[in-house]
């Protein structure tokens, strides 16, 4: 039986993610309890396990009343511990938390936070990113610096192009009009923010994306590009090139 994964909508615009397998459910990020607990029970599955990405409200919000019905082991970011309530697994940089059928590999991606961290599943090749990467976007820079995020996102820009990606938040029309603005020649781009428009025309997710559908066509990931660096009237330096496109969609 493979994985069955549940998008959960919470809040205006977060997802959560339920992740189920035999006797193991795992959700990823707790926005808030009401539409978890409702997924859960519509489908008679018992939460044993939560991976939190990082402290923000809309991230953990939902845990205390989690525990009302479920009791589940928490993992999360070691640097945020104190922020994350009842965390019971710390996990740092290249710790591994092993879940039922799983092995979830921490990377740590400081930028929207400084203890930020995302899980990769190599097996099955998943990628929950929280709010490091968005599909089309990043996250803000509330706690760290544009170079710091830049080698967050490279790092997760090696992981293999096929590795399904779901974010924290609903924010990709908003983020691939910024990147067709950026580069409004780039066909990548402009067939993306086609299919994006009309999914969400029909109230549809635009998650999860994949790793290589955001190297082709998130202009943050592509910071690299000459013919980005061109767009934003810089050349050379991708960090200094990211920090411009991070600059100028917090304008947008
Ligand atoms: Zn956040
Ligand atoms: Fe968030």
């Amino acid at each position: 039986m493979p994985a069955e994964i549940v998008l959960v909508p919470c809040l205006s615009d977060n997802y959560a993610v339920l992740l189920h397998e035999g006797d193991t459910t795992v959700l990823v990020d707790a926005p808030e309890a009401k539409p978890i607990l409702d997924a859960l029970r519509e489908r008679n599955w018992r939460l044993t396990d939560i991976l939190i990405t990082h402290k923000h409200a809309d991230h953990v919000g939902g845990l205390p009343e989690l525990w009302n019905d479920y009791r589940a082991t928490v993992y999360g970011p070691k640097d945020e511990a104190q922020h994350i309530p009842g965390l019971d697994v710390p996990l740092s940089e290249g710790d591994v938390a092993k879940i039922g059928p799983w092995s979830f590999e921490t990377i740590a991606t400081p930028g929207h936070t400084k203890g930020h961290v995302v899980f990769f599943e190599p097996r099955e090749k998943w990628l929950f990113a929280g709010d490091t990467l968005f599909a089309m976007g990043c996250g803000r820079l509330f706690e760290d610096t544009p170079e710091a995020m830049w080698r967050s996102l490279s790092k997760l820009a090696k992981l293999p192009n096929e590795t399904r990606v779901w974010c924290g938040h609903e924010y990709t029309l908003s983020n691939a009009k910024f990147c067709a603005s950026i580069l409004p020649g780039d066909v990548a781009i402009a067939e993306r923010l086609k299919k994006i428009e009309a999914a969400r025309a029909k109230g549809e997710p635009t998650v999860p994306s994949t790793i290589g559908a955001e190297k082709a066509t998130n202009v943050f990931l592509r910071a690299a590009e000459d013919k980005v660096a061109a767009a934003v009237g810089l050349d050379g330096d991708a960090a200094a090139v990211f920090a411009e496109l991070r600059d100028r969609k917090n304008r947008g």
